[in-house]
C-alpha cells in the first residue's frame, strides 16, 4: 500500500486530503438513527472483502464499530483512499448507480454494520433532503477525487496519433471513469506492459482491464461491458419513458420525468452529454453565470437523472421506432427491444464537418471537432489552426486553461466564412495588423508557420521517426499548407455555391 493516513484516516495526499468534509463527512447519531429504519445490521469480520473493483449492486454500508479500508488496486499494487471508522459510510456515484464498483473495500477492524440496499439508499435520497445532500455531494466528490489521482486497475495504452487512442480517451473521461492513460510513444514503462500482455506496438489502443482483460482497438460498447459501466436493463418492464439520447435535452426530459416518480430509460448511442459534453466552457446555460464546461454539466445532470431513479446505458444505439401498437417499442443495436408508453426522441443534430478530400484520414489525429481538455493535451506546445468564427472556435483560441500556451487570445480573425489564423507569436504581436488586413494574409501566414502533428505515409497518419524527423520542418509543413489551401479553395467555392 503506497499511501499514508492522516490522523483522521484519509490519504494524506490529494486529490483526497482536500475537501475531506464533504468527500468523508460524519454522520450525526440523529442521522445514523433515521437510516437505521431502512437497514438491516450486519457484522464484519477482518480481512473480509466487501467489494472488488466491477462489482455491481453493492449496497452501501454505515460504520457503527470497527474499519473499513478503500483502496484503489492498480499496477503497482493497491493505492488507500480512506479508512471508514464509526459514523462513516461507504459508497460513490457508482453505489447510487448500481453499476460497477472501482475500487476495493475490505474489513480492517471487525465490528458491524449498517446495510443500505441500492434502492432503499435512492429512496433516502429522494425523501431526506438533510442526508440527500449530505450524500450526493460526498458520492460526486470521490468520484472527482478517484478520477483526479491518476491511477487505478484500468489503463490506456495507446497513441496520440491515434484517432481510436482518442476516441477512447474522450469515452472514458465523460463516462467520468477514472483510468491511467500511457501514451506507447513517449513513456518509458510501456514497453514492459507490451511485453507482459503480449501486445504489439500495431494493436493500440488497448484498454487492459484490472490487470485480467486485454481489450485490443476495442469499441466503446466493449470497453462499457468489461468495466460494468452500465446498468442492467430489464428489457421486459415497460417504462413510462424512453429518452433516445442524452445530450441536454435527453437528460434534461429524463430528470422532469424521473423527478415525477415516472419511470425513466434513456438511451445513448455515444457518451451522455451530447455535443455539449464537447464544449470546453458555456456560457450561457441558465443558472451559471460564471459558466460552466460541458463535461461539469453532463456530469451534474446525469447524476440528476440517476438521482431520481432514471435508468441510464450509455454506448447503446437506438436503431428503430415501432409505434404501429401500443405501447410503443424501440428497437435497439442488439436486435432487442424496450418498450414505454411515451418515447422522447432527443437525437440532436450532427454538424457539418470540413468538405475536402481526405479530412476524415486526419479525423482525431490532427483535425478535432472539439476543444476539450483531451483534444487540448495533444495539441500542446504545437501551432493551432482553428476554422471557423462562431461562438466554439473563440472559445478555443480564448480559453487558457484549454490551448496551449503558444494559442494566444484573439488568435481568431479574419472575414467572411472563412476564418483561419494561428497561435504563431509574431501573429499574435501584430493581431491587429492582421485583423485590418482580412482573412487571406492569415493563411498565408499558416503557410510559414504550420507545424505537423505526424507523417502521412499512405496507411495513415504514424508517429514519425528519426528519418522523418530530419525531414519534418519542410514536409510535415507542406501538408498542412496544403490542408490550409483546400481548406480556402473549398469554402470559397460552397460560398459561391450557396450566395453566403
Ligand atoms: C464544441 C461545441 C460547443 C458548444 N457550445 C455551446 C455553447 O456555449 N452554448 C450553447 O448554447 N450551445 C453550445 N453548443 C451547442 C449545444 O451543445 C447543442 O445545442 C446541444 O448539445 C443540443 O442538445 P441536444 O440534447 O438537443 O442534442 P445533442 O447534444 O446533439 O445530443 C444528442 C444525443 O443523442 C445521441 N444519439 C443520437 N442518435 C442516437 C441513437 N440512435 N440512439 C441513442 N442515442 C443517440 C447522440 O450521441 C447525442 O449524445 C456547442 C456545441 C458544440 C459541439
Amino acid at each position: 500500500m503506497t499511501a499514508e493516513l492522516n490522523d483522521e484516516g484519509i490519504a494524506a495526499k490529494p486529490p483526497f486530503s482536500g475537501r475531506k468534509a464533504q468527500m468523508f463527512p460524519q454522520l450525526t447519531p440523529a442521522q445514523i438513527a433515521r437510516l437505521q429504519a431502512v437497514a438491516t445490521h450486519s457484522r464484519i469480520s477482518k480481512g473480509q472483502i466487501l467489494a472488488e473493483p466491477g462489482d455491481r449492486h453493492r449496497p452501501m454500508l454505515v460504520v457503527l464499530s470497527g474499519s473499513i479500508e478503500v483502496v484503489q488496486p492498480g499496477m503497482n499494487g493497491e493505492v488507500l483512499v480512506v479508512v471508514h471508522t464509526a459514523g462513516s459510510f461507504t459508497g460513490e456515484m457508482s453505489t447510487l448507480q448500481g453499476i460497477g464498483s472501482l475500487v476495493r473495500a475490505r474489513v480492517r477492524d471487525a465490528g458491524e454494520v449498517l446495510v443500505i440496499a441500492e434502492d432503499r439508499l435512492r429512496t433516502v435520497i429522494q425523501t431526506d433532503s438533510d442526508l440527500s445532500e449530505l450524500f450526493m455531494r460526498a458520492f460526486i466528490l470521490r468520484r472527482v477525487g478517484l478520477i483526479a489521482s491518476q491511477a487505478g486497475d484500468v489503463i490506456l495504452l495507446g497513441s496520440s496519433y491515434s484517432a481510436g487512442t482518442l476516441r477512447l480517451q474522450q469515452f472514458l473521461t465523460r463516462n467520468a471513469f477514472p483510468y491511467v492513460n500511457l501514451d506507447v510513444n513517449t513513456d518509458p514503462s510501456v514497453q514492459t506492459l507490451l511485453e507482459r500482455f503480449h501486445i504489439k506496438a500495431d494493436e493500440v489502443p488497448v484498454v487492459l482491464c484490472r490487470g485480467e482483460v486485454v481489450l485490443k482497438n476495442p469499441s466503446n460498447e466493449e470497453v462499457a461491458a468489461c468495466l460494468g459501466m452500465n446498468q442492467q436493463i430489464d428489457d421486459d418492464r415497460i417504462r413510462d419513458v424512453i429518452v433516445v439520447g442524452a445530450g441536454p435535452s435527453g437528460l434534461a426530459a429524463a430528470v422532469y420525468a424521473a423527478s415525477e416518480g415516472l419511470d425513466v430509460l434513456v438511451l445513448e448511442t455515444g457518451t451522455p452529454g451530447g455535443q455539449a459534453g464537447s464544449s470546453s466552457k458555456i456560457e450561457n446555460y441558465l443558472g451559471f453565470p460564471t459558466g460552466i464546461s460541458g463535461l461539469a454539466l453532463a456530469g451534474r445532470a446525469r447524476v440528476q437523472a440517476q438521482k431520481f431513479g432514471a435508468e441510464i446505458r450509455t454506448a447503446y444505439s437506438a436503431l428503430k421506432l415501432n409505434c404501429d401498437e401500443r405501447p410503443y417499442a424501440v428497437e435497439l443495436c442488439h436486435g432487442n427491444a424496450v418498450r414505454a408508453r411515451a418515447i422522447i426522441i432527443a437525437t440532436g443534430a450532427e454538424y457539418r464537418q470540413l468538405a475536402i478530400e481526405n479530412a476524415s484520414r486526419f479525423l482525431g489525429t490532427g483535425i478535432y471537432y472539439a476543444a476539450t481538455a483531451t483534444e487540448a493535451r495533444r495539441c500542446e506546445m504545437k501551432e493551432v489552426i482553428v476554422v471557423g468564427g462562431g461562438n466554439s472556435a473563440g472559445q478555443c483560441g480564448l480559453s487558457r486553461e484549454q490551448v496551449p500556451p503558444r494559442a494566444p487570445p484573439g488568435s481568431i480573425q479574419g472575414a467572411g466564412r472563412l476564418h483561419v489564423s494561428l497561435s504563431h507569436p509574431p501573429y499574435r504581436r501584430n493581431s491587429q495588423h492582421h485583423a485590418a488586413h482580412g482573412h487571406r494574409d492569415h493563411v498565408a501566414r499558416g503557410r510559414r508557420t504550420a507545424g505537423t502533428r505526424g507523417v502521412e505515409d499512405g496507411a495513415g497518419l504514424r508517429p514519425p521517426n528519426a528519418r522523418d524527423r530530419s525531414r519534418l520542418s519542410h514536409d510535415g509543413r507542406r501538408t498542412q499548407y496544403t490542408l490550409v489551401e483546400r481548406l480556402h479553395r473549398a469554402e470559397r467555392q460552397r460560398i459561391r455555391a450557396n450566395g453566403r
